[in-house]
């Protein structure tokens, strides 16, 4: 049995559900697609990560990567698997065509990248950094930086990087200090970067770094920020990696995990300053980074969910053959999958994976619509959903892995066993790209409270019109319960938006707690709207209504919880003594 097999089943439900093909043909730029074309990529990739980049995932992790005369080496093999990732064309699979991509919508292509980061999430951290730089090149690079860059970044050629983090600067990008100084028709650029994904490496021969910094005189805080395109070797007229720049990795990060992926401290400007291009306007920093941001920020929800189902698949290998006990009504000793505990654990996981999957998946989908929004619905759909994306799957996947490591007992803390990688691998996921209470913040504050909690009413409606609809073919007792959790996080809604204004800080103690709710209930809508286009002609059809029973015993009852303790407000928090912490 192998250590990750791509779900594509129930992948391919997941995306049926959430719209399908049809619903992707009605955008103009994918009317073309097929059934065919997407079975043949989701099988292809399969298959690549399947042979080439799960077999690495535990060497990588042990092995490492290496800093030795100022130079990157990363573990055996994964030079050679990204070579032949680039020759099978991964990279640009949702680049615009013009750029030299495939154009392939995200429905198509967050279920592929979900495939990378269940095989390898060290590996797959490089090409997800990648593909969000294109996206932010394609948007706001100029023309000559985009027909420098883009190609090579298309083609995979070379790779691109995100630094945004200084050792005083992570949630609060405000206090940014790295400099960029105007000189000709560059600028040079002096500062520190820490924690940077795949800052340096030998997978390539040129990077390219996409910072953030400040120029001589700008506004203080956000607004005096821009973006800067950093290449680690300056490109010659022939396009080929020239004179080095004066960047330098200083250092790698020891980490708890995804060690396979060098994390690095970057020094720019050492010397006689690193020759950096202006991205987008001046002072529109963060908001070219937000392109790249919100991107990467869906792509860490489905990290979690990759590794996550990484996990589970482990779990339940393990569980059908570790003998144990006698089972309750039985005679023998028997594998431990047999014990109600134990299925429990699997059937809760299972049960959550499905939800992050479709979660994850229409977001893909608003996405894809919201390129060709006539209202903004769509816009406004995928901007509410990100935050929530990156949020829940992110914690959820946390107990995931840890339910996972639990069904293995002793074992699952020995790392021969391979159950702590996952464990290890999946805790960054709530920290990068903004920690939780950074996404539950931009969550209650930009996405609920700017529009008066319109997009979120929206989609709310959505939900309960669908369960009216659908309420006559599913379990009524899921149905009704359903029903409820939307009710209840309408009301919470309300109630907290009208409670900020009275108590600021409640807005603070509580936000978390808003976003697991919604999390919680998008996550049992999309386990229904599987069970529902799963039908119940065969056995497999038949266990997705069985594992929406699961998620609503096991899973949906925590929103009330959540709703508790979100509308308690801040008193019991922010009245306590500071000093007696
Ligand atoms: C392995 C790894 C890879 C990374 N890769 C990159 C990369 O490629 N590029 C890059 O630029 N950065 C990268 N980062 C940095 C990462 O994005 C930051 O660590 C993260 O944004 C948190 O910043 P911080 O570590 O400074 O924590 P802090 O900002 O110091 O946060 C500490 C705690 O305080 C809370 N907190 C802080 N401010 C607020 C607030 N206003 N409201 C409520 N709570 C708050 C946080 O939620 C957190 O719990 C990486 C980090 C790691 C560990």
């Amino acid at each position: 049995m192998p250590e990750y097999r791509a779900p594509l089943r129930e992948q391919r439900l997941a995306m049926t559900a959430v719209g399908g093909l049809p619903r992707v043909n009605q955008l103009a730029r994918h009317r073309e697609l097929t059934e065919d074309l997407v079975d043949g990529v989701l099988e292809e990739a399969a298959r690549f990560a399947e042979r080439e980049l799960a077999p690495l995932y535990r060497s990588a992790d042990r092995e490492g990567a290496i800093l030795a005369d100022g130079r990157v080496r990363t573990a055996a093999g994964m030079a050679a698997a990204y070579a032949e990732f680039i020759r099978g064309g991964w990279i640009g699979v949702a680049a615009p065509a013009e750029h030299g991509g495939q154009a392939l919508p995200n429905w198509l292509a967050v279920p592929v990248s979900e495939i990378w980061r269940g095989a390898n999430l060290s590996f797959a951290l490089c090409t997800m950094l990648t593909q969000a730089a294109i996206e932010a090149l394609a948007r706001h690079g100029n023309a000559s930086l985009q027909s420098v860059y883009l190609p090579k970044l298309v083609s995979g050629e070379w790779t691109a990087t995100m630094n945004l983090t200084e050792p005083q600067a992570g949630s609060d990008l405000a206090a940014i200090s790295t400099l960029a100084v105007p000189e000709g028709d560059h600028f040079r650029v002096r500062g520190k970067k820490i924690f940077i994904t795949w800052g340096d490496h030998d997978l390539t021969d040129n990077i390219v770094h996409l910072v953030l910094a400040r120029t001589p005189g700008s506004e203080p805080g956000v607004k005096g920020i821009s973006m800067f395109l950093v290449p680690k070797h300056l490109p010659t007229a022939a396009r080929a990696p020239g004179e080095r720049n004066d960047v330098r990795t200083v250092s790698l990060e020891h980490k708890l995990g995804i060690r396979g992926s060098p994390t690095c401290v970057l020094s720019y400007g050492e010397s006689e300053g690193a020759v950096g291009y202006l991205v987008g306007a001046l002072g529109d920093g963060l908001a070219c980074m937000f392109t790249m941001m919100n991107r990467a920020r869906v792509a860490v929800g489905v990290e979690a969910l990759g590794v996550a189902e990484r996990a589970y698949q482990q779990a339940r290998t393990y569980a059908r053959e570790r003998v144990q006990g006698v089972p309750i009504g039985e005679r023998e000793r028997a594998p431990i999958v047999r014990h109600p505990d134990v299925r429990r654990m699997l059937l809760t996981m299972k049960a959550a994976l499905a939800g992050m999957r479709g979660l994850a998946y229409s977001a893909a989908l608003a996405i894809d619509e919201a390129e060709e929004d006539g209202d903004g619905r769509a816009s406004a759909r995928a901007a509410l959903l990100t935050p929530i994306v990156k949020g829940w799957c992110s914690e959820i996947a946390q107990e995931v892995a840890s339910m996972a490591l639990q069904v293995h007992g002793g074992a699952g803390y020995i790392e021969e066993t391979g159950a702590a990688q996952p464990f290890r691998d999946v805790r960054i996921t709530t920290i990068y790209e903004g920690t939780t209470g950074i996404q539950a913040s931009d969550f209650v504050r930009r996405k609920l409270a700017a529009d008066g909690g319109a997009a979120a009413a929206d989609l709310l409606r959505e939900i309960e019109e669908w369960l009216r609809e659908a309420g006559p073919v599913l379990a009524p007792g899921a149905v009704a319960a359903l029903e409820r959790a939307v009710r209840l996080v309408q009301s919470a809604t309300r109630d907290l938006l009208a409670a900020s204004e009275r108590d600021p800080a409640a807005m603070g103690t509580a936000s978390v707690y808003l976003l697991l709710a919604y999390g919680t209930v998008l996550g049992g809508w999309h386990v229904a709207r599987q069970a529902l286009a799963a039908g119940a002609a065969d056995a497999w059809g038949r266990a997705r209504a069985a594992l929406l029973a699961v998620y609503v015993d096991h899973l949906l009852p925590r929103v009330d919880w959540y709703v508790a303790a979100g509308r308690a407000g801040s008193a019991s928090v922010m009245d306590f003594p500071l000093d007696e912490l």
